[in-house]
């Protein structure tokens, strides 16, 4: 299992350049076809103008940025955190995830991640020298679940730290009160620490988000990652943050100062105003994502596919085999010469590939015109694949 993804290619990056050489429309890497707020792209600009962030910024972050995470965590979550010790900016919120795993783990500590687990989190957990345990999200009613025994019987005395993920991507799955409370406990009782990539934070249609650090005896043990990638369509300009005690930020940045130092300078200006962006702002973007969501929900089901309508993301997972299909590697190949249109298969997010072997998923972080096109094209694979 070392190095395993050396030569690889990421199945987003794979998917996208098939989308280009096949001319079809690209449902498969989660990149929305809209950028962020005009306002915040001009305050990029005005700091790249007035010479803020040309040059390093600060290895922690720009204060202006750092303060604003904090504000950020408490006029959402209730969570209070110290701009100066306690948040750390990072190249993304892959490089958080790559940080913290690097900082964390020792070789031979084991990793619980959920599966499907996002494709970063095992190739670093392998690069930090981990051994990974995916504890499997199973569709049942219409959406994804987590067993919390499965989860509690993952944990042995090796088990360092639970990765956590929600809202969840592929599944669109957001852990609700109780099984975060689950985890939570189990956390305390076995003393394990918590890295949770809550990128979609603000994507949540159904329910709410709710920070695993929020729940009792869980600050002084978890790293909340997030990112402004997804929250306000900049994926681009890969600024991102961690939030937790001294001393696991300290961590992440001792790792972090080795991987990018730092990046993303004047962006971090332009991000630090768009986390102050009225709740309006991020109403708006809920609301067009949860019409969006319901659009291409409605389309994929039209078409055949049983469809698990998402909670949160903006990615729809389906299940192909009322189609007729069954193997979704071979089905994403075939997708853009059957009808025009790119997906991503499920399996390659789980290590038992059998478990996601007939789902595809599908981004609808596009155009309305664009999503309805594609609706119309995969319209035909109800005549059989
Ligand atoms: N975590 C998850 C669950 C994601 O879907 C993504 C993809 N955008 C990332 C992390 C990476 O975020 P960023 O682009 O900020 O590095
Ligand atoms: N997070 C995006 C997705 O899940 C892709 C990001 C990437 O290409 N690394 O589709």
């Amino acid at each position: 299992m070392t190095k395993e993804w050396l030569g690889g290619t990421t199945i987003f990056a794979e998917m996208s350049a098939l989308a280009v050489r096949t001319g079809a429309i690209n449902l498969g890497q989660g990149f929305p076809d809209t950028d962020g707020p005009e306002e915040i792209r001009e305050a990029a600009v005005r700091a790249l103008r007035d010479g803020r962030g040309n040059q390093y910024p600060p290895g922690p972050g720009v204060p202006e940025l750092r303060t604003a995470v904090a504000e950020h965590q408490r006029r959402f979550h209730g969570l209070t955190y110290d701009p100066d010790t306690e948040v750390l900016v990072t190249a993304g919120a892959t490089e958080a995830i790559a940080a913290a795993l690097l900082a964390l783990v020792e070789p031979g500590d084991e990793v619980i991640a959920l599966e499907p687990y996002y494709d970063s989190y095992a190739a670093c957990i392998g690069m930090a020298g981990g051994t990974r345990v995916p504890v499997t999200l199973r569709p049942h009613d219409g959406a994804y679940h987590l067993d919390p025994g499965e989860l509690r019987a993952a944990v042995t005395d090796r088990t360092r730290l639970i990765l956590l993920n929600t809202p969840h991507n592929p599944t669109g799955t957001v852990l609700g009160r109780e099984e975060l409370a689950a985890v939570a406990q189990l956390a305390v009782e076995r003393d394990l620490l918590v890295v949770t990539d809550e990128v979609y934070e603000h994507l949540v249609f159904e329910g709410e988000h709710v920070p695993v650090a929020s729940f009792p005896g869980m600050r002084e043990r978890t790293l909340t990652i997030s990112s402004a990638g997804k929250t306000f369509s900049f994926t681009g300009w890969k600024v991102g943050w961690v939030t937790g005690t001294p001393a696991l930020v300290t961590a992440v940045r001792s790792a972090k100062q080795f991987l990018t130092y730092v990046a993303s300078g004047p962006f971090q200006y332009a991000i630090a105003e768009a986390l102050r962006l009225p709740d309006s702002y991020f109403e708006g973007i809920r609301a067009d994502l949860r019409a969006k969501r319901d659009v291409l929900s409605a389309g994929l089901a039209a078409a055949g596919f049983e469809v698990y309508r998402p909670a949160g993301t903006y990615f729809v997972t389906t299940d192909i085999r009322p189609l007729g299909a069954s193997d979704g590697f071979a089905f994403c190949r075939a997708l853009p010469e059957r009808c025009g249109v790119v997906a991503v298969p499920n399996a390659v997010f789980y290590d038992h590939r059998d478990e996601g072997a007939p789902f595809v998923r599908f981004a609808f972080c596009k155009r309305r015109d664009v999503l309805e096109a594609a609706i119309d094209r995969l319209s035909g694979l109800r005549k059989g694949w």
